[in-house]
């Protein structure tokens, strides 16, 4: 075999050698092989002075045309390796992702309403917990032990050893431990969840919120009661609302009412939301009891107070025009983007 038969059949090798895929690796170690140093490339030129002189041009012609291609192919493959390395996918033309921006519940904003309003009128507010000790639930709120609301179907005692706790039904505990601890005047909101094992429908919910409402003072008096609420009301919908009392009965007051407020929808004239009547049902009220008073060591000759307690679903549900009280608890996000 000649020298240049010898050059083509290196070339035909290394043609074949680059057919398939490489690593980096193998790639790098192809071209030291081929073009290092002491490479094939490299010894074959040293091998030129063993070429005769007359052959000397035309191999050294055709060893150059080998180099060529040999570096040729290298650097082509190390281009497809280079681009083949995950790159950003960048479309700067595309709009941006807006990060989603969080907002209140719609029933945290009502409660901000309401306590905004009666801190305004000088009311503290005071929470309480919600795994509450029966005798606060019951007992000290003068229910006595036949009433319906103590009733297993009605409410969620908790299997604690003393069995002695319940979810609580009402805020109106808070008031309790309000004036155990602290004496007249006594002007506070207490806001918060309350449970009752409903069946859940558009109006049910066996979670909802409460806010209570407790003044104690002397000299305090019904009339203080019906100027507050309706300042309470027309703090929240407007100058216009009027309110009414009806008489009702609920152990811890004496004497007690329902509260409830002219329509917002007709002002009054009758219309399907208020059943004709032009008056909405919000919430009831009245004179602290004295065995009440009695009970938490607050003397009911010196002083009287008055309480009331209403539904804050009831109110977003007015304000917001929502039909279903559910919806303020399966927190669905298309529901509550429309509030925050
Ligand atoms: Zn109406």
């Amino acid at each position: 075999m000649n020298i240049s038969e010898e050059l083509g059949k290196i070339r035909r090798a290394f043609e074949a050698a680059t057919e398939a895929d490489f690593t980096a690796e193998e790639l790098g170690k192809l071209r030291v092989a081929y073009l290092g140093r002491k490479g094939i490339v490299a010894d074959l030129f040293d091998r030129i002075r063993d070429v005769p002189a007359d052959e000397r041009k035309e191999f050294g012609r055709v060893l150059n045309e080998l180099k060529l291609f040999v570096t040729a192919r290298i650097e082509e493959h190390e281009a497809t390796m280079r681009s083949k390395k995950p790159k950003e996918n960048v479309d700067v033309t595309l709009p941006g992702i807006v990060g989603f921006q969080g907002g209140l519940h719609p029933l945290t904003i009502i409660l901000n309403e309401i306590t905004d309003v009666f801190r305004g009128m000088g009311f503290t507010v005071e929470t309480g917990p919600e795994a509450e000790l029966i005798s606060y639930n019951f007992d000290k709120l003068n229910t006595p032990f036949w009433h319906p609301a103590r009733d297993l179907t009605d409410t969620f005692y908790l299997d604690t050893p003393a069995r002695d706790k319940l979810l609580r039904t009402e805020t109106s505990p808070v008031q309790i431990r309000v004036m155990e601890r602290q004496k007249p005047p006594i002007r506070i909101i207490a806001p918060g969840r309350v449970y009752r094992s409903d069946k859940p429908d558009a109006t049910h919910s066996p979670i909802f919120m409460q806010v209570e409402g407790l003044y104690v003072d002397k000299g305090v008096s019904f009339a203080d009661l019906k100027g507050t609420v309706l300042a309470f009301y027309r703090g929240l919908f407007g100058p216009h609302v009027k309110t009414r009392f009806r008489p009702h009965f609920f152990p811890f007051t004496e004497p007690s009412a329902e509260v409830d407020m002219t329509c917002i929808f007709c002002k009054g004239s009758g219309c399907r939301l208020c059943k004709q009547s032009g008056w909405l049902e919000m919430g009831g009220s009245g004179m602290v009891d004295p065995n009440v008073f009695l009970g938490v060591g607050i003397d009911p000759e010196e002083y009287s107070g008055w309480a009331f307690g209403l539904g804050i679903e009831r109110i977003a549900i007015l304000k917001f025009g929502v039909d279903d009280i559910r919806l303020f608890y399966e927190n669905d996000i298309r529901f509550l983007r429309q509030f925050g």
